[in-house]
């Protein structure tokens, strides 16, 4: 933990262009522990006799889950594919559902996939300058399409909560794949 005083204000010292931060905590996601969540579980396992890569990580600032705050960071996801599906984030409804969230590319290309609990999605591109808002009551994961680090900046409500468990159970409706080395939104064919 870090000793800011979240009453007042500060610089924070974000590396732009990698994402990282000196002073904060950072979490990592392996292969290994979200190997479920791709569609082709017998390639992730596949990859993981050998190796268990880095899929992401990120780095939060330890600011007070409260009203009023905002809590923000960065994501780095890395590039790769498990049975041509692109490395992705988990991804999470808010648990205050109704709570938006802002990410800014830093670098890299992807797509952020998002959808309500109504089953509708949006699947939108990220790009390097350019901000994207995900609405209130959408999960959202973001997915690396590219061939280097996808960095991102987020921030929203800093009490909204992180509700992993509801779109983990059936996975998202739509899927990032790599086609004829371009990538392609597809259905995810667990929802047929
Ligand atoms: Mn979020």
């Amino acid at each position: 933990m870090n000793n800011f005083n979240w009453d007042s204000s500060f610089a924070v010292d974000f590396d732009l262009t990698t994402g990282f931060s000196k002073t904060a905590e950072t979490t990592k996601r392996h292969l290994s522990q979200m190997k479920d969540m791709y569609y082709d579980v017998a390639a992730a396992e596949e990859i993981l006799k050998t190796e268990d890569p880095l899929v992401y990580e990120f780095y939060e600032l330890g600011c007070p889950e409260r009203a009023g705050d905002l809590l923000f960071g960065t994501t780095i996801l890395y590039p790769g594919t498990v049975g041509g599906e692109y490395f992705m984030t988990k991804g999470h409804f808010h648990t205050q559902l109704a709570t938006a969230e802002v990410y800014y590319t830093l670098d890299g290309e992807g797509y952020m996939v998002m959808e309500n609990p109504e089953g509708d999605t949006m699947e939108v591109e990220l790009k390097k300058g350019e901000a994207i808002y995900v609405p209130r009551r959408y999960a959202h994961r973001s997915v690396n399409t590219g061939t280097k680090p996808l960095v991102m900046y987020f921030t929203f409500a800093a009490d909204a909560g992180h509700d992993y468990g509801t779109i983990e159970t059936k996975g998202y409706h739509k899927m990032i794949v790599e086609k004829d080395g371009k990538p392609a939104v597809i259905d995810n064919p667990k929802w047929k």
